[in-house]
């Protein structure tokens, strides 16, 4: 998200005919939920196609890269790498190491650093730079993880120790990342916007 060192979502282990729909909301509950961009493997292309079509309508900014060595982006990763999983540690414990690893050692409630309340400063000590933050590389899988992954993760994390969804321990773990300020991001540059109602569905034309 603006303001903070980058969040890419890495999706391996893409089934071809099996996972499309599955990878493509890996990559579509990312952009929705703050990160900056997702890499898939090139089985997922078609998936890509469609996340990018849906940041030319619905805004971003997002990337979508495809990757020929997704693993290898892992082992050459410049930051801090958290791979989804129900064999790590529990993310309301690990939450708080991951967001001093990646906000930098200020992370605070307001996501940069702490705000202590003082008028006189004017927030700009609060960027990535200022608070030492990373970028954040999370990773989920499909099919089996290949153990080399648990090994170079500086976070294996759990959203509980139960079997269930790489989107559902995606939408979870980016919540807890952003605190929820990601739900009141603004999106730019597409050519739609949805306007809230109680009943009905409206949709603003932005061209
Ligand atoms: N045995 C696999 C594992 O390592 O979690 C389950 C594969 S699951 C169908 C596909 C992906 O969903 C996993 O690679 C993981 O990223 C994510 N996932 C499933 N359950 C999870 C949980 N409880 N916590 C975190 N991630 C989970």
């Amino acid at each position: 998200m603006e303001g903070h060192p980058e969040v890419t979502v890495l999706r391996l282990g893409h089934r071809p005919g099996r996972d499309e729909r599955m990878t493509t909301h890996v990559a579509l509950t990312a952009r929705a939920l703050g990160a900056d961009r997702a890499v898939l493997e090139p089985a997922a292309s078609g998936s890509a196609d469609t996340v990018r079509d849906i940041t030319d309508r619905f805004g971003g900014p997002f990337a979508v890269e495809v990757a020929d060595a997704p693993k290898g982006r892992i082992r050459s990763w410049d930051g801090v790498v958290a791979h989804l999983t129900m064999y790590g540690l529990p993310v309301q414990e690990v939450m708080g190491e991951v967001r001093a690893a990646h906000f930098g050692s200020e992370a605070g409630s307001e996501g940069g650093a702490v705000d202590d309340g003082d008028p006189a400063d004017d927030g700009e000590e609060s960027g990535p730079e200022a608070a030492g933050g990373s970028p954040l590389l999370v990773v989920v899988g499909g099919g089996k993880v290949p153990f080399e992954v648990y090994d170079r993760a500086g976070f294996n994390v759990a959203v509980t120790n139960q079997p269930h969804s790489e989107v559902a321990a995606l939408a979870v773990f980016l919540d807890r990342l952003f605190e929820g300020r990601e739900l009141d991001r603004q999106f730019e540059g597409g050519d739609r916007r949805v306007i809230p109602e109680e009943t009905g569905k409206r949709v603003e034309d932005l061209e």
